[in-house]
């Protein structure tokens, strides 16, 4: 469990960002909060009959830069101010990348592994009616989080038209092919972490081919696997870990047999060859890279000195405390901060919103060199930042992004 408040902790990074670039008090504040916040109630009727009342919230943090970009996450422990830092750091995310998107995000308060398919249906499309009106490819533009997926997208989008008597597929993204999805976006996340490792190998003189470590086998942790040997010429994956447990083989995980073996078996635990290790091994492994791409704050004042990798690729959201930022840059440990690292997602689905409008969809090379450029940008925008204010990655990215979103709120006349 999360042990702080991830606003607070988003609020605090983007004083510090501020402080660096001189920012007025009233560009500061008006960054400190969302724009524009909707909290709704949504009765569903469940399986049994009774109606039951859920509770809503879907956030626009900043519109600057363009419409908002966010999830929409179905959760026990969602929180208000859990959504508002989740949408800040899409503002800044979207910054990085230099898209044309404000940031945002969504959330419903209730437990879905407890909820049959039709009342996750009957949610979905209650969210969307809670919402329809703040919604719109040039408004508010949600995407799937934790426990929604493509398919509560196409429901969703659905409701949508319905609601407006239009076709309007780009509204939502990350649906499937059928509906207006596009090619790319399963890889997305991983293929960008994996593009800005690349870069970092080149910079610091790190060898791609070297050992590398997994924290996490779902969506992220199974692509990245897999993309850091096809995009940078090999490497040997020796530690994996999931929910369940840790496995470690210092020859190396062929990383398609492990990714069946996980689909098929349900974890990576007992795969052929491996030997069990612990969860806090696989973060300290003595590897080139580690992806960490499970949870937050992952690494923390515990464990951040006995981290050896040479670059952490943040895929996960927050996976690292601001302590351990600390610890990490004084031990020399490269960090690919998550706001970079794991924008490889919203950038391909920034991409789908542009096919969408124009019913004109790219083949998967273009989606991929398109993603490599943005993302090869990205990274030496902040190599350049961190170079220049001397600071650590994470406050880097954050310049970045805060600096852009400022600058457009200051030519709209906003502050
Ligand atoms: P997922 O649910 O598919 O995978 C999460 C994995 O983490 C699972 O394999 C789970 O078993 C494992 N896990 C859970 N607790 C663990 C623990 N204590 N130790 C080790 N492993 C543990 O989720 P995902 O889509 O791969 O996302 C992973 C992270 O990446 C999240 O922080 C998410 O916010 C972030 N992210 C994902 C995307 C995306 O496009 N999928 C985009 C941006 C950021």
């Amino acid at each position: 469990m999360e042990s702080y408040n991830s606003f607070n902790v988003a609020q605090k990074q983007i004083l510090d960002a501020a402080k660096i670039l001189n920012l007025d008090a009233a560009t500061i504040d008006l960054l400190s909060w969302p724009q524009n916040e909707v909290k709704f109630t949504i009765p569903v009727r469940m399986d049994n009959g009774s109606v039951k009342i859920f509770h809503a919230w879907r956030i626009r943090y900043n519109t600057a830069r363009g419409p908002a970009k966010g999830g929409i996450r179905f959760h026990p422990d969602e929180t208000v101010d859990t959504i508002r830092a989740l949408a800040c750091w899409m503002t800044w995310k979207t910054a990085v990348v230099d898209l044309p998107l404000g940031g945002g995000k969504g959330g419903v308060l209730c437990d879905p592994k407890s909820m049959s398919l039709r009342e996750l249906e009957n949610l979905s499309r209650g969210y969307i009616r809670g919402v329809a009106e703040h919604l719109g490819i040039d408004k508010d533009i949600p995407a799937p989080d934790v426990y929604t997926n493509p398919q509560t997208m196409v429901w969703m989008m659905d409701e949508y038209e319905t609601i407006v008597h239009r076709h309007q597929p780009g509204v939502l993204t990350d649906k499937p092919l059928q509906v207006g999805g596009t090619q790319g976006r399963r890889d997305a996340t991983a293929r960008g972490g994996v593009v800005t490792v690349g870069e970092a190998c080149k910079i610091l003189g790190v060898n791609p081919k070297g050992k590398y470590a997994i924290q996490g086998f779902g969506n992220a942790g199974q692509r990245a696997a897999l993309l850091h040997q096809e995009l940078l010429g090999g490497g040997t994956l020796v530690a994996v870990s999931d929910s369940r447990g840790a496995i470690y083989n210092p020859k190396g995980f062929n990383p398609k047999e492990l990714v069946t073996y996980k689909l098929t078996s349900g974890s990576i635990v007992g795969f052929p060859g491996s030997a069990p290790i612990s969860h806090d091994d696989v973060l300290e492994a003595d590897v080139e890279v580690l992806y960490p791409a499970a949870l937050e704050n992952s690494i923390s004042e515990r464990n951040a000195s006995k981290i050896k990798a040479k670059i952490v690729c943040e895929l996960a959201n927050g996976p690292t405390t601001p302590e351990a930022d600390e610890i990490l840059y004084n031990n020399r440990v490269h960090v690919i901060p998550d706001i970079l690292a794991s924008a490889g997602g919203v950038t391909v689905s920034y991409f789908e919103m542009v096919q969408d409008s124009y019913s004109f969809f790219w083949d998967e090379d273009v989606v991929h060199q398109r993603l490599d450029q943005k993302l090869t940008k990205a990274y030496h925008s902040v190599q350049e930042a961190i170079k220049e204010k001397k600071v650590h990655p994470r406050l880097a990215a954050m310049i970045v992004g805060v600096a852009r979103v400022a600058e457009a709120c200051k030519l709209r006349g906003w502050v």
